[in-house]
Parts: C-alpha cells; sequence; structure tokens
C-alpha cells in the first residue's frame, strides 16, 4: 500500500488513504454504525468479524457442518470463536483488493492473541501502515439499553431501540406490521455474558494499542455525527 495523502483542506478527512483502522469499544458502543460512515468517507470497506461469521451462520452448507453448529452455539452464548478460526476468515478477507487503501475493523481483534497475530501479518505484508485504534466509550447503563432494547424488522431490515428509537406501536414494525425480533445475542442475559466477556478478553488489546501509542478514545455517547468528527480527527492525528 502507498502511504497515505493528504488532501485538500476542507476536506473531512484530510487522508485519503487512511490505512487499517481499528474500532474498538464494548458491545454497542457504536462500532458498526461509524465503520459504515467511515466505510462511505474514505471509500474503503468495513470488515466486521461478528457480520462474516454472521453470514457464515446463514449459509445452508456451512451452518450445518460442525464447524457451524459451534459456531452458532459460541455466539449465542455471548463467548468469543476461537481465535484460529476468526483470524482466517480475516485473512481471507485482507487478501481482496478492496483493501488495498485501507479498511475499517469492526470486532477484531478482539483478543491479545488476535492483536499480536494482526500485527505480525501486516507487518509482514507489502502494507505499510501499521493499524491505528480507536476507542468509543460509552457507560454501561447506556450500552445495556442499546442492546436489550435493539428490535429489527424481519422483513424490511428497519432497526428500532425501545428506549431510544421506539416503534410507534408496541413492537411491530412502522413500515410493515411485522412483529419486530431481537437477535440471539442482545438479551440482557447474554450482554452481560458479553460485557464479561469484553472486560477479560478485550480491554487488554485497548493496553496493547495504548501502549504503542497507537490509540486514541473518543466519547460515544454524543450524538453520531459529532463521534464520528471525534474519530475523524484522532484517526488524522494518529497518522501524522
Ligand atoms: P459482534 O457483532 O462484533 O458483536 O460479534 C458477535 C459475536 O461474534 C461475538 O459475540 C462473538 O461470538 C463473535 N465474534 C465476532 N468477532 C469476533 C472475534 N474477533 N473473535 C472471536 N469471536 C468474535
Amino acid at each position: 500500500m502507498e502511504m497515505h495523502t493528504v488532501c485538500k483542506a476542507g476536506s473531512r478527512g484530510m487522508l485519503t488513504n487512511p490505512g487499517p483502522i481499528l474500532l474498538l469499544g464494548a458491545p454497542g458502543a457504536g462500532k458498526g454504525t461509524q465503520a459504515k460512515i467511515l466505510m462511505a468517507e474514505w471509500a474503503v470497506p468495513q470488515i466486521s468479524t461478528g457480520d462474516l461469521l454472521r453470514e457464515m451462520r446463514k449459509d445452508p452448507v456451512k451452518s450445518i457442518s460442525p464447524l457451524g453448529q459451534q459456531i452458532r452455539q459460541v455466539m449465542d452464548a455471548g463467548k468469543l470463536v476461537p481465535d484460529e478460526l476468526v483470524q482466517a476468515i480475516v485473512l481471507e478477507r485482507l487478501q481482496q483488493p478492496d483493501t488495498v487503501k485501507g479498511y475499517v475493523l469492526d470486532g477484531f481483534p478482539r483478543t491479545l492473541p488476535q492483536a499480536a497475530w494482526l500485527d505480525a501479518t501486516l507487518a509482514s505484508g507489502p502494507n505499510t501502515l501499521p493499524v491505528v485504534a480507536v476507542s468509543i466509550q460509552v457507560s454501561y447503563t447506556n450500552l445495556l439499553r442499546r442492546a436489550s432494547g435493539r428490535r429489527n424488522c424481519p422483513v424490511c431490515a428497519r432497526i428500532y431501540n425501545l428506549y431510544f428509537q421506539p416503534p410507534l406501536q408496541d413492537t411491530v414494525c412502522d413500515v410493515d406490521g411485522t412483529p419486530l425480533a431481537q437477535r440471539a445475542d442482545d438479551t440482557e442475559e447474554v450482554f452481560s455474558e458479553r460485557m464479561r466477556t469484553y472486560d477479560v478478553l478485550t480491554a487488554p488489546v485497548v493496553a496493547h494499542y495504548r501502549t504503542q501509542g497507537r490509540f486514541a478514545e473518543v466519547d460515544g455517547e454524543l450524538p453520531v455525527g459529532e463521534v464520528t468528527q471525534a474519530v475523524i480527527d484522532a484517526i488524522v492525528r494518529l497518522r501524522s
């Protein structure tokens, strides 16, 4: 990858090639939302291991294999899929040509061994930029509401939140009246387990990037646009 270049003043991002960006944050901190905005901002892909694993679960062949069933059980319990498996999925994704200018990692690395693997993989590849990490901070109470209140329409895929963006009537979709569904790992019980997993396994990943000076923190309770601006400013600073 060529080194990042700076474009005209006035552009929100200033960077044209942002390189590998890592968004960190507890479940529900808004990593996915911010990753999608950055993706549009810099025309780079979002690489979400949660989404890639959910796609595998939907695949009619992979989902019924023993591995597919193991993944389902682990995810539904709020635990982590084995490092080697997630790393293999990420490696395959990083080899796609759309990653050349950079990409936004969302949900990976989530353990110290995954972080070490990523650093080593990038250092041994043609990519000249190391990962920069931005952590999105949200209080436990708000994280719980974001996760346990989240509902989606199984027909039109519209997303609601019973606390922050409720449907007009009960728990049915405003658009087509379909009863709303909840992701299996958004229940309060699974949320608590995911938070425990985050505290034990992912907090050291934050420390890893912080120690290396490739790390910034932003307030994830601000309005979405302000969080985006803070994330972009942090990335530009870390790349300068
Ligand atoms: P997410 O949508 O990022 O919250 O991920 C949903 C679930 O997928 C997690 O609770 C884990 O079971 C699994 N998962 C996603 N990313 C990883 C990862 N980097 N390492 C291990 N498991 C993961």
